[in-house]
């Protein structure tokens, strides 16, 4: 370990959503504000926005939700034609301010901020080689790897640095930057993070994480940012540098199970309808006798749906949901995630007691929550549980943006299907297979990163990396490195 960096929880990815608006003559903080409520699900740790009015740029973040970081006071007060915005979730040893995006830098003395969905693979040499230029960092995330970069390029103009800078990255990254006069929107060469386009009255463009948050803003779709490519936004209007191939599109996999807004689209394609599919799927492959289907809400709540249609067992709400509480699957121990699902669900009695259930759920990370669901059930009087998940077991550690845990920590890492569901108390367990979760998203499984089911990692692991998530080359000697 070299700067504590290495090993430390940092060193875990983080999920975030990405906002940009180019809009003379709009309220572009008001329309960030709302663009980052759609994105809220991405991420709430903290939340910020970036605007320029083209001589400067005014930086507004705090820790929390975006409702909680801006009042009337904060966003009147950011005034621009321009602005990026960014929601965060980390890991409660990097919650802090100092890792909060978007992050102000300079090039050439002009400022620019940037906003990061991903997770860089090769950040600590990347940071080691800026220590070693002189750069200093107030925070452990890589968007401020990202933006020291940049800077660094101080030979080039900005967008000959940008380009550069990009070139040097290697992992998952959605970007969008702001300057005095552009914004720009890159995505890596991968696509494993999503990044959409928006077209804003006929002549202002979004730059979206996800689709769902063109709509609240009055923006319409217009394409998505392609993997290796930059979108490059001013008063010429909008256009498009492609700076690397694409090796291989890997668009993440479990955006659809569990990641994306239902209302999203990815590849074209519906989220919702693609996770009720999943259940369909799910119900032909592991059909069972029972009197009610059950979700575990949200996220589980198509899966549902799709296995009661295409199994007849009528579909019922199992639970109440407390909408006040984050999802659980970021609590940061044991203990929290077990009390955190009994604060947010609640059993309904009526609707489970004597009941054969069907509880659908959209994966099993540690198996503590599923655990504490299936206890809750039966305590509410169900006489039989078929836990069902609509996506195949999580059994390898992400690298590219999900803070999942280590592999060790990873329930399917450890126990097969039958040790799983002894340790949940379920009467039976069924996984969607790989196959099945292929077929559900359009069936050309070649396009999507599904390295957490079957450790195919697109893009190479540094050993340091996989070391720090307990990933042991000789677990997997066929899999690691994929390419
Ligand atoms: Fe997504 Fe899993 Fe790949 Fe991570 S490893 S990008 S969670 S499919």
């Amino acid at each position: 370990m070299t700067n504590g960096y290495e090993f430390c929880s940092e060193a875990v990815p983080e999920e975030c959503g990405v906002f940009g608006i180019y809009a003379p003559g709009d309220d572009v903080a008001r329309i960030a504000y709302f663009g980052l409520f759609a994105l809220q699900h991405r991420g709430q740790e903290s939340a910020g926005i970036a605007v320029t009015d083209g001589r400067t740029i005014r930086l507004h973040k705090r820790m929390g939700l975006v409702a909680q970081a801006f009042d009337e006071e904060t966003l009147s007060a950011l005034k621009g034609h321009i602005a990026i915005g960014h929601t965060r979730y980390s890991t409660t040893g990097s919650s802090n301010l100092a890792n909060a995006q978007p992050f102000l830098e300079h090039h050439r003395g002009i400022p620019f901020a940037i906003a990061h969905n991903g997770n860089l693979v090769n950040a600590l040499k990347l940071r080691q080689e800026l220590e070693h230029l002189g750069f200093q960092f107030e925070g452990t995330s890589d968007s401020e790897i990202i933006a020291k970069l940049i800077a660094s390029y101080d030979e080039l103009d900005f967008e000959q640095a940008v380009m550069a800078a990009m070139e040097r990255l290697q992992g998952a990254f959605s970007l969008v930057i702001l300057t005095p006069n552009q914004l720009f929107a890159v995505r890596d060469p991968y696509g494993v993070r999503p990044l959409v386009i928006g077209k804003l009255n006929g002549s202002h463009w979004v730059i979206a994480s996800e689709t769902c948050a063109l709509n609240p803003v009055g923006a319409v779709y217009v394409r998505d940012v392609e993997p290796g490519e930059t979108v490059i936004v001013d008063e010429k209007g909008l256009h498009i540098v492609k700076w690397a191939e694409i090796t291989r599109p890997s668009l993440c996999i479990f955006e659809f199970v569990y990641l994306a807004r239902p209302d999203s689209h990815l590849y074209g394609r519906n989220v919702h309808m693609i996770r009720r599919r999943m259940g369909q799927i799910l119900a032909r492959e592991h059909p069972a006798d029972a009197d009610v289907v059950i979700p575990v809400p949200d996220t589980g709540i198509p899966a549902a749906l799709g296995y009661s249609e295409a199994s007849g067992i009528p579909y019922a709400e199992g639970f109440i949901k407390n909408r006040y509480i984050h999802r659980t699957f970021i609590q940061p121990s044991q203990r929290q995630r077990e009390l955190g699902v009994r604060i947010k669900l609640t059993p309904l009695r009526e609707v489970l007691e004597g009941k054969r259930v069907v509880v659908v759920e959209d994966s099993i990370v540690r198996g503590t929550t599923t655990r504490a669901i299936v206890g809750m059930l039966r305590e509410a009087g169900a006489k039989e549980i078929h836990v069902r998940i609509s996506s195949p077991p999580y059994r390898f550690p992400c690298f590219y943006g999900i803070d999942t845990a280590a592999r060790s920590e990873l329930i399917a890492a450890q126990l097969d299907v039958e040790e799983i569901r002894r340790y949940i108390g379920a009467d039976s367990l069924g996984y969607l297979s790989l196959e099945g979760l292929i077929e559900a998203v359009g069936g050309d499984g070649e396009r999507f990163c599904r390295a957490c089911f079957d450790g195919r990692y697109p893009i190479p692991i540094p050993h340091h990396l996989r070391l720090s998530k307990h990933l042991f080359e000789e677990e997997v000697p066929d899999l690691l490195p994929v390419r």
